[in-house]
């Protein structure tokens, strides 16, 4: 089945946690240096609330600008922060040189209605946004911020339905969100039906489909305690009868590159690999999908360049 047709080149992008010691620092540089040479649309940096882990995700977008050639795309999460400090943030990213923003609510340390503060919902993140975008306007040249969102093919934890994650998707775009970028999912289903859902709902921004190489049976239950998305028995139990690092290895990189082709299948107009910063998997997938990567189809790329 064939939910759109892409016409572009298929975007490739990888997400990157910033370093929290050293050692972490040295093997995210080199991370960085392997996935370079896949040519990449772009790369996200996570961000967290937390003053230390800020810090380190703007070292990290700033390393990639002036040493690299990739292009960062900016992780910001809004509950619990204030409008000024997030105004800055964002001021301060466009003086970096960012010009893609993934726009997040973020995890909630508590439920309490109070902590949530004056950006309960990451749509009031993009409107932010979007106000910051036009008083910069002068030094954006008139052109915009490419702002992304988060969706999901499995149900929001805190939602109460798929549907309801469905309209907040259409929310955000009507927000001004540009594009879409899923959280993981095991199941290729999944995505299919949450793009026929959002196309339905009215939803035309670009679904980008989050897919993971996981290695290992720790990996897998790790992201699903982050994401409370369930790990996917099957491929637990592959995880755990395996008997060697490679055959893990291989396991993960053939779940991801099947999530890949079949959202691909579906009209996918790109991919984004969690890379939890190990590029080996990430690299074997890439190879194996045989992605066309040539620098002419960057033109078009949603995350960095608005097409709003
Ligand atoms: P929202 O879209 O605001 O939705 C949050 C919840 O509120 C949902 O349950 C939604 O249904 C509900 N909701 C939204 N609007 C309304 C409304 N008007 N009325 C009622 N209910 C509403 N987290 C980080 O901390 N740092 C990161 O760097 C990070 N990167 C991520 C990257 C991707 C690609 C993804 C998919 C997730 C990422 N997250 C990150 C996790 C994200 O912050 C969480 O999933 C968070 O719980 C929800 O964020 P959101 O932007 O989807 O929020």
């Amino acid at each position: 089945m064939s939910i759109a047709t892409s016409v572009a080149p298929p975007s490739l992008s990888y997400e990157l946690y910033p370093p929290a010691s050293r050692d972490a620092s040295e093997s995210v540089f080199s991370t960085i240096a392997a996935l370079e040479s896949t040519d990449p649309d772009y790369v996200s940096v996570t961000y967290s609330g937390s003053p230390t882990r800020r810090a380190a995700s703007l070292e990290l977008i700033d390393h990639l600008i002036r040493d690299t050639r990739l292009r960062p795309l900016a992780h910001l999460t809004c509950v619990g922060e204030s409008r000024e400090s997030l105004q800055n943030l964002v001021r301060h990213f466009i003086s970096l040189g960012v010009r893609g923003v993934l726009a997040l609510r973020g995890d909630l340390p508590t439920k309490t209605d109070e902590w949530r503060g004056e950006f309960p919902f990451a749509r009031y993140l993009i409107e932010l946004i979007r106000e910051v975008e036009a008083e910069h306007s002068a030094a954006l040249a008139g052109g915009r911020l490419g702002v992304g969102v988060a969706a999901y093919p499995i149900r929001h934890p805190e939602s109460p339905s798929f549907d309801h994650d469905i309209e907040v998707l259409l929310a955000k775009e009507r927000s001004g969100a540009n594009y879409a970028i899923t959280q993981v999912y095991f199941q290729a289903i999944e995505y299919t039906n949450l793009v026929e859902s959002a196309q339905r709902a009215g939803v035309t921004i670009p679904i980008i489909p989050g897919v993971i190489p996981l290695n290992s049976l720790k990996r897998l239950n790790r992201l699903a305690s982050m994401t409370g998305v369930c790990p996917d028995p099957e491929l637990a139990h592959a995880l755990e009868t395996a008997d060697s690092e490679a055959e893990r290895h291989r396991i993960g990189v053939a779940a991801a590159v099947n999530l890949a082709r079949r959202a691909f299948d579906d009209g996918a107009p790109g991919v984004h690999l969690y890379t939890f910063n190990d590029h080996r998997g990430s690299l074997d997938v890439v190879e194996q999908l045989e992605l066309p990567r040539t620098r002419a189809k960057v033109t078009r790329t949603w995350a960095t360049r608005a097409v709003a």
